[in-house]
């Protein structure tokens, strides 16, 4: 018995499915989960000493690579000074500074713990700034796991969601609409119905958590103009996307393409805490002065704005931001994206792929799917078999077809040739 199959079955005795995220237990995809015992740079080793070149990235925070020195060294100074004071530091004012830096949109931010804790909290701030209830999201993104979010869409056009979670009350759902990704005649029409009781839309710019899908730019624009019109915020949840696809993040992008764009609130998580449990949520200081202890709207966290989470986020941006690292991030994605597409097309095996930054997925697929439905009707099958060969051959991808992968800066050419050589056989 393998090392990772003891502790899976140890695991399995003390914990609900032997894990503390579903997603790791690998029952997409079948077999044994990984037991990582250490990380450096582009790499992972499990429990039987296996070496895998990591494009999980801790689903995203590890933009940099595992072990940078620069971030190691902020941490382990952070940490002799303290673990946590339940007190305001002048690091949480630095990040805070340096996020606003990049995010010409929002004026002011809040530090929490977890995406999940940051999505909810923009929501209620929503809700309480503008004394709406209503929310659109949109099947396929993910912005935690926050009661009103586990929810899928009802039967009819325009009708109110379904728990998609055991234990979350239809009634807490109920005002949260569920609209396909990309569908503007559906867009239209919920505004059309219900536009003076939304208190916002969420949405993944770039959705991650369906694989890759981008929102095109034409519904971008609407979306916009339908919230402008209606006084509800746009909330762009870009936990993932970040300082991630670009170093202004998501928006970044959308604005160059739609003149004037910028959401109403941002959401951050993943990259800013650089592989610590750190989330925030931005936005101009009239929405965010609604919060306690100014505003009425609550909100609150023993750990918020830690000084070892902050220290880790902050070095993290100071390296990203120097000169040329996106475009050479950008490129090394791009180049392991188009390896993976040579090498499926030489094997006779339709994919397709996409990429932006250091974000990247692929799909066994004709074209690119436009929406959570056609994600789904890709080839799973495949694709299982596709994630058992390249970990076989020492390649560590997302254990799910509707996750998107992360290369960082530590991805060598060598890494990418590997990677795409590996693909090469298990596409055989
Ligand atoms: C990961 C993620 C979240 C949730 O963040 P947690 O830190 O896991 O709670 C929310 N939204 C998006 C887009 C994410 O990718």
């Amino acid at each position: 018995m393998s090392a990772n199959a003891k502790l899976f079955e140890r695991a399995q005795h003390v914990i609900p499915g032997g894990v503390n995220s579903p997603v790791r237990a690998f029952r997409a995809v079948g077999g044994t989960p990984r037991f990582i015992t250490r990380a450096q740079g582009a790499y992972l080793w499990d429990a039987d000493g296996r070496r895998y070149i990591d494009y999980i990235g801790s689903w995203g925070p590890m933009i940099l690579g595992h072990g940078h020195p620069a971030v190691l060294e902020a941490v382990q100074k952070a940490a002799t000074d303290g673990f946590s004071f339940g007190a305001p530091t002048e690091r949480e004012i630095e990040l805070a500074e340096e996020i606003l830096k990049f995010v010409p949109s929002a004026e002011q931010v809040r530090l929490v713990s977890s995406g999940t804790e940051a999505a909810m909290s923009a929501i209620r701030l929503a809700r309480g700034a503008t004394g709406r209830p209503r929310l659109i999201k949109f099947e396929g993104c993910y912005h935690g796991h926050a009661d009103a979010l586990l929810v899928k869409a009802g039967s009819g056009l325009a009708t109110f969601g379904h728990p998609t979670s055991a234990g979350v009350p239809p009634e807490v759902v109920q005002h949260t609409l569920v609209l396909e990704y990309n569908n503007l005649a559906q867009l239209e029409a919920a505004f059309a119905e219900h536009g003076s009781e939304l208190a916002c839309v969420m949405i993944e710019p770039i959705a991650g958590n369906m694989n890759f899908v981008r929102a095109a730019v034409p519904f971008m624009k609407r979306l916009r103009e339908l919230c402008t019109q209606h006084g509800a915020l746009l909330v762009f949840d870009e936990v993932m996307t970040g300082f991630r696809v670009a170093l202004g993040s998501a928006q970044s992008l959308y604005a160059q393409a739609i003149p004037g764009f910028a959401p109403d609130l941002s959401v951050f998580g993943k990259v800013i805490g650089g592989g610590m449990p750190l989330a925030a949520f931005a936005g101009p200081r009239a929405v965010m002065q609604q919060l306690a202890p100014l505003g009425p709207v609550y909100q609150a966290g023993t750990l918020s704005g830690n000084p070892v989470a902050t220290a880790c986020g902050l070095a993290t941006l100071k390296e990203i931001q120097k000169p040329g690292f996106f475009d050479a991030l950008a490129a090394r994605t791009r180049s392991l994206v188009d390896g993976l597409l040579g090498a499926a097309q030489e094997a006779g095996v339709p994919m397709a792929g996409d990429c932006e930054g250091g974000m990247f997925g692929f799909f066994f697929g004709n074209e690119l799917p436009q929406h959570y439905g056609a994600v789904m009707a890709t080839d799973k099958d495949r694709f299982n078999r596709f994630f058992h060969a390249m970990l076989d051959g020492g390649v560590y991808l997302a254990p799910a077809l509707y996750e998107a992968g992360f290369v960082s800066a530590a991805h060598t050419a060598e890494d990418i040739a590997a990677t795409v050589e590996a693909a090469r056989a298990a596409l055989r």
